[in-house]
């Protein structure tokens, strides 16, 4: 019994270690300007979700701040949250054992963008994720979209492209949940990605900021941890 409990909290160390390494090795986070509105927003946010409030009052647009600058956060944020999960798992998410990039045998998507894939393509998991991720993290880093300095305004189709950051973004909890979560499970990563996902769950419910139809996939566990 002893030893079990040994092994547990060593495979539970060197796991932790694996994401630390990952974290820096796998890709860079986005990382707010100290100084700048969005990065006292970004600790207002943080502070709150640290606090134990419920998850679902944390969401909410706090008095006086802008809905836009409080996506900015939430987008930015959810992005580098769900890649450093994706990364703890990234090794075992190969073309060989996720050929297609599924949600079981139900769902299946198809990568587009404007420059190689421009028609829907079917390609395996870890190369769509690496494209999904690619896409997002360009988009996050152009100023003409999530503009950093002081006095420049969002652009009028921010929210549209927020949307469809979140949307692609859910597709990863998807995979992970529907094709690698025995390996959340064993790392002890678990709550840590249940509370991602109710935080990402209610926030784009609080402002309809995905289709419901998207949602579809984790509907049952949606039902069974959120509501
Ligand atoms: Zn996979």
């Amino acid at each position: 019994m002893l030893q079990l409990v040994f092994d547990d909290c060593t495979r539970m160390a060197l796991c932790l270690k694996q994401v630390f390494n990952k974290d820096k090795t796998f890709r860079p986070r986005k990382k707010f300007e100290p100084g700048t509105q969005r990065f006292e927003l970004y600790k207002k946010a943080q502070a709150s979700l640290k606090s134990g409030l419920d998850l679902k009052v944390v969401v909410r647009l706090p008095p006086g701040e802008s809905i836009n600058d409080w996506i900015a956060v939430h987008t930015v944020d959810f992005f580098n949250r769900i890649n450093l999960i994706y990364g703890t798992i990234c090794d075992f998410c190969t073309e060989k054992t996720c050929p297609v990039m599924s949600g079981g045998q139900k769902y299946e998507y198809r990568w587009q963008d404007d420059h190689k894939y421009k028609k829907p393509t079917k390609v395996a998991a870890p190369l769509y994720i690496t494209l999904l991720m690619d896409w997002i993290e360009t988009h996050i880093n152009n100023e003409d979209i999530f503009p950093t300095r002081v006095g420049v305004p969002f652009p009028k189709n921010f929210q549209q492209v927020c949307k469809k950051i979140l949307t692609r973004l859910f597709r990863v909890f998807v995979h992970v949940y529907i094709h690698h979560f025995d390996r959340v499970t064993c790392m002890g990563a678990e709550a840590h990605v249940n509370t991602c996902y109710k935080h990402y769950f209610y926030f784009v419910s609080e402002f309809s900021l995905i289709n419901p139809r998207e949602l579809e996939p984790l509907k049952e566990m949606t039902e069974r941890i959120c509501i």
